[in-house]
């Protein structure tokens, strides 16, 4: 029997080679516009037809190919970039196996026109399916240009599962984010036939973020904090997004020596940095460049994939987080430092960066600072009760009046409006203004400062609430009628990991068979909070979401939704004093930029832009 064993040819070992490294229109573009980066271009000319199935072609400037180089680029593992094995760990080039070519001419008609700066001719040579169809010296400009055209013709069971052409569109669009983020450097330009769909011109990266992703609505340099940092391990730029920008879909990107990268580990340190100051659901965006020693990242791995393996992964996270965390933590920072204290009769500042100390009264419905009649104020028993009894003033008569003088005494949401109908606001001292019945605006030393009062009373209780939580156990109060809670699959599957704490914070609940839960009791300050049935939904989906501890995201959600039951509305007028007490609890919160689901509470209205207007 003869041997059976035999050599591929190589148009059939570059087919299968292109089956790893060509899935689609957008890795062509990559392949191309990264040989271009490598051969030192500082403009490339990206243009495609019909999303790149049947035509895309890049154009650049860089160094162009000898003649014989420009034929010998289209061999398998012909590659100018690397030599020896060592090469591998210190790459600085973007391509290095010397596939891509050799690749794309298998399973694509391609048409090369290079030229050197210093030769007169330039060699133009056309292949089709891996066969040179001709060879022949051209007069072109420096540089090289490679045309693609009619993707995986000889290969139609590929050219089939390529997808629509909106969907081919969004894969090149979203190559060609990866490569121009960090090459701002670069000139671009792209066109879908003949329209021009980018200009790049040469800039930072801050200017290139917003050239790509921002337009006149929304200029993204106002939306972006820089971070910076540096050690031995890693150096970290970038930018990340100002968290009232959140959205549903945001741009994120990670690069590692100026490549994509895709980092899930990483990416939960950032997502981590902005729990609270970000709506649920939302997403910040970022861009974020690492850069680290070659030799301590593991690039020589498949080329298609994005992900990437870091020697000192761990200790690159703790860093990050630091980062980004700070980065929030500064920009979240700036009003409270800016306040205008010459000239103005100040906001008592006894406590102005101190926390928020847990009230040691209770509220009264019917308080009035004004009435004489001060009859005996009774503590309430237990101190859930005696801190959310005010939430309960409708039912709740027993509270005598008076108590008018307790220096701790909390604004709760009710009081506002009792107090309003009664205090002379000629007596109060004109430090603070409320336009129309929803803002607080005092002035601050850069201008004019304008808070939301409804989110500023969000964060106050928010606090307050989470500190109390964090600190006892919860009362339960019995319901009359216990209420069912049908379990979702995936609730099912999670409710043990959150049992115990739902016990802890007040839940009386029983498992009935794998779907339902009996609620009997409930945390009696939730009383106020709404159906229960939300609640519980509310805690399971954040639950489930969160990425830390789940017995915090339970006392958040809990103290959420307390705070958003009983916060003051917008509409509801504010004495001077109440404006003052709010304000102070406001400014002694740490986090009195954002409200718990990272609205933003306050805003200035510098003096610049009131200058402006005269
Ligand atoms: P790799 O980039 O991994 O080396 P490729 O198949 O992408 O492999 O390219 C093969 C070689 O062809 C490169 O090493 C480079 O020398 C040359 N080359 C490809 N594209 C260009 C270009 N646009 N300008 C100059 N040289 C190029
Ligand atoms: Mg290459």
């Amino acid at each position: 029997m003869s041997d059976i064993i035999h050599l591929l040819s190589d148009s059939v070992a570059n087919q299968i080679a292109a089956g790893e490294v060509i899935q689609r229109p957008a890795s062509i573009l990559k392949e191309l516009v990264e040989n271009s980066i490598d051969a030192g271009a500082d403009s490339i000319h990206i243009v495609f037809r019909e999303a790149g199935r049947n035509l895309l072609q890049v154009s650049d400037n860089g160094k162009g190919m000898s003649e014989s180089d420009a034929r010998m680029s289209f061999e398998r593992h012909a590659t100018s970039k690397i030599a020896s094995a060592d090469d591998l760990f210190n790459l600085r080039t973007m391509g290095f196996r010397g596939e891509a070519l050799a690749s794309i001419s298998s399973v694509a008609q391609v048409e090369l026109r290079t030229r050197r700066e210093n030769d007169e001719l330039g060699v133009q040579i056309d292949i089709s399916a891996s066969k040179v169809l001709s060879q022949k010296p051209i007069s072109c400009s420096k540089g090289t240009t490679i045309l693609v055209k009619n993707l995986f013709f000889n290969v139609p069971a590929r050219r089939r599962f390529l997808k629509s052409d909106n969907v081919e569109k969004s894969h090149l669009l979203n190559e060609f984010y990866r490569i121009v983020l960090v090459h701002p450097d670069i000139e671009f330009t792209l066109y879908d036939g003949e329209e021009e769909v980018f200009k790049l011109q040469a800039a930072n990266v801050k200017v290139r973020i917003d050239q790509v992703f921002g337009n006149s609505r929304k200029k993204m340099n106002e939306q972006l904090l820089s971070i910076e940092t540096e050690n031995g391990l890693a150096s970290i730029r970038g930018f990340i997004g100002r968290p009232e920008f959140a959205q549903k879909n945001s741009h994120q990107y990670f690069f590692v020596n100026d490549r994509y990268m895709r980092h899930p580990y990483f990416h939960k340190a950032v997502m981590m940095a902005y729990s609270q100051l970000i709506p649920q659901g939302e997403n910040p965006f970022y861009f974020i460049y690492f850069e680290v020693d070659p030799q301590t990242i593991d690039v020589n791995i498949h080329p298609t994939k994005t992900e990437i393996k870091f020697e000192h992964e761990q200790a690159i996270w703790s860093i990050l987080s630091a980062t980004v965390k700070e980065a929030l933590g500064k920009f979240n920072i700036v009003p409270s430092i800016d306040f205008d204290v010459d000239g103005m009769p100040q906001i008592p500042s006894g406590n102005q960066y101190v926390k928020v100390e847990v009230p040691q009264t209770s509220f009264n419905p019917s308080y009035n600072p004004f009435s004489s009649s001060s009859g005996a104020y009774k503590r309430p028993a237990m101190d859930w009760e005696k801190l959310y009894g005010g939430f309960e003033s409708g039912l709740n008569g027993s509270f005598p009046e008076g108590n008018t003088d307790d220096p701790e005494r909390f604004l709760l949401a009710s009081e506002y409006t009792s107090q309003t109908q009664i205090v002379d606001e000629q007596s109060a001292d004109g430090d603070y203004f409320q336009l129309k019945n929803k803002y607080i605006i005092t002035s601050v030393k850069s201008g004019m400062l304008l808070v939301d009062q409804s989110r500023a009373h969000l964060r106050v209780l928010y606090d307050l609430y989470l500190s109390e939580l964090q600190k006892q156990k919860g009362f339960s109060q019995q319901l009359l009628f216990p209420e069912r809670f049908r379990l979702s699959p995936e609730q099912q599957g999670f409710y043990s990991q959150i049992e115990q704490d739902l016990k802890r914070v007040g839940f009386e609940i029983k498992r009935m068979g794998s779907d339902e839960l009996e609620i009997k009791g409930m945390p009696a300050q939730l009383h106020s909070a709404g159906k229960i049935v939300d609640v519980v939904t509310d805690i399971f989906n954040t639950t489930m979401q969160a990425s830390g501890n789940v017995t915090d995201a339970i006392q958040q959600q809990i103290a959420l939704s307390l705070a958003k039951a009983s916060a003051i509305q917008s509409g509801q007028r504010l004495t001077k004093d109440e404006m003052s007490d709010l304000m102070q609890k406001l400014f002694a919160s740490k986090e009195h930029n954002h409200t718990p689901t990272g609205k933003q509470i306050m805003n200035i209205i510098g003096l610049d832009e009131i200058q402006n207007r005269f």
